[in-house]
């Protein structure tokens, strides 16, 4: 699939003031820092798409985009900051767990992982979470360009091995790279398959 409009239509905290749900959604998670923007960037092959919506302020929304003027590109909060205070950590985490949730158009979600490290404790619970719930979920390993292949096929055998631990199914794993340009091509066939 080719890209060949993307803009901006609204960021809100409430699943309910989200767009009509009337075409399919793809929304983007992960821990702040992950590569969420830069990936978002890559796909829509817009420099600032991402950065708009992420003014001081606007980090802690959903951001909705309309791609093609047929689906909707989804930007949401990192998870895991570790300055938030507990009160605003709660209330952030309600609205993005009512997004996951209750969006009944949220075909799939891309959970973003850096692609660097082993499974995270943060991010494998947030994984079997969605398991648990049933939410549609793809892993993306971020920052593909930060390390060779070699350690890269470990740290995917180690996300798999832990994931087996859990689920009988894997979730499609895919790899990216913002700044070698990598993994757009199968990110957005995917998408186009699953629309
Ligand atoms: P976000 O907080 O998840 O939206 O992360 P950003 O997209 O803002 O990226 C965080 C940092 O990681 C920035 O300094 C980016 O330049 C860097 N970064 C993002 N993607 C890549 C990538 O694919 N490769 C490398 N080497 N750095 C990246």
């Amino acid at each position: 699939m080719e890209i060949k409009t993307a803009r901006f239509v609204m960021s809100n905290s409430d699943v309910k003031k989200c767009p009509d749900p009337n075409k399919p959604e793809f929304a983007f998670i992960g821990r702040s820092n992950v590569g969420k923007s830069s990936l978002i960037n890559m796909l829509t092959g817009q420099k600032k798409l991402a950065k708009t919506s992420s003014r001081p302020g606007k980090t802690q929304l959903i951001n909705h985009f309309l791609i093609n003027e047929d689906w909707f590109l989804v930007d949401l909060p990192g998870y895991g900051y570790a300055k938030v205070s507990k009160k605003s950590k709660e209330k952030f985490q309600a609205y993005i767990v009512n997004y996951i949730l209750q969006r009944e158009n949220l075909y799939c979600l891309f959970v973003l992982v850096d692609a660097r490290h082993e499974p995270q404790k943060i991010d494998m619970e947030f994984i079997n979470w969605l398991g648990e719930k049933e939410v549609p979920f793809a892993l993306v390993f971020t920052k593909a360009d930060k390390l060779g292949r070699t350690k890269l096929d470990k740290n995917l055998a180690a996300y798999k091995a832990e994931l087996l631990k859990d689920w009988a199914e894997l979730p499609p794993l895919l790899v990216s790279s913002a700044e070698a340009g990598v993994g757009k091509e199968d990110i957005l066939s995917f998408i186009e398959q699953n629309v």
